[in-house]
């Protein structure tokens, strides 16, 4: 399973693009502005978008591509969400005022999109890939996700802050790749606290519940641009401590939008 990175970044900028992965070739998971990447052909191949949770940033070009490919398309775009994201989306989004209803059109019985809502643990299968809700902690409901390659789990934690019931569950999966998001700076912990994101503080906690022997690739996303370097400098930081202290330390990256994980 390849999983090729879209876009990875807390805000746009020249060459910085907000969250979205292409999993195989059919299924997208979150819809920021890194979908703009893909050619026409490529994003008439998606049918299926799991969404984390209704923020802009993860959702900014869902209503564009169904635009851009809806003479291509022969079946509907299924649209896999907790059903409050769902209900934001049709609300505040496709909502005949911001965009068109593209669940009604161009006609109820063969709509462009159609909306299938899913729980936290639910496990479900897309294009014959595993995929499982993972539990999130944010400002509005939201997940992350697990997808199954042929050499583990890739986990993708969603926008999240402290979240102990996400370990407890990623511990007892073979994970082979973790992108886990890091949106601030140390400088602005209050700020990650009050819109519950992590910060390099509360990822070195987060990171100490990995079972001591569980080891893989930790990938960083959703830093700010104009924070990368020195949310990143704090990281490494960490991980010098750690290393200092003879406790375990962990591989971390910075993810890069275009990067193509083989899962
Ligand atoms: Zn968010
Ligand atoms: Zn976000």
């Amino acid at each position: 399973m390849k999983v090729r990175v879209l876009g990875c970044s807390g805000a746009i900028a020249k060459d910085c693009r907000t969250t979205s992965f292409l999993v195989g070739e059919r299924i997208l998971i979150d819809a920021g502005t890194g979908v703009g990447d893909l050619t026409l052909e490529e994003m008439g191949k998606i049918d299926h978008v799991f969404l984390t949770h209704s923020h802009l940033d993860h959702i900014a070009a869902l209503p564009l591509m169904l635009d851009a490919i809806s003479s291509v398309r022969r079946t509907p775009v299924q649209i896999h969400a907790l059903s409050a994201t769902i209900a934001a989306l049709a609300a505040h989004v496709f909502n005949n005022v911001i965009w068109p209803d593209f669940s009604a059109i161009p006609s109820q019985a063969a709509p462009f999109l159609t909306y299938h809502p899913f729980a936290v643990g639910d496990r479900l299968t897309a294009d014959g890939i595993d995929i499982e809700v993972l539990p999130a902690r944010h400002t509005v409901p939201a997940v992350g996700f697990a997808a199954m390659g042929k050499s583990g789990w890739w986990v993708f934690s969603g926008d999240t802050e402290r979240n102990p019931a996400f370990w407890e569950r990623i511990n007892a999966m073979p994970v082979s790749y973790l992108i886990i998001e890091t949106a601030f700076s140390n400088r602005e912990r209050d700020l990650a606290k009050r819109s519950l994101h992590l910060s390099p503080d509360t990822l070195a906690k987060e990171l100490a519940h990995i079972a001591r022997t569980s080891r893989y690739p930790i990938y960083i996303t959703h830093t700010k641009p104009s924070e990368t370097n020195m949310i990143m400098g704090e990281i490494q930081g960490i991980v010098e401590v750690n290393r200092e202290a003879n406790v375990a330390t962990h591989d971390i990256h910075w993810l890069v939008a275009g990067q193509v994980l083989d899962v």
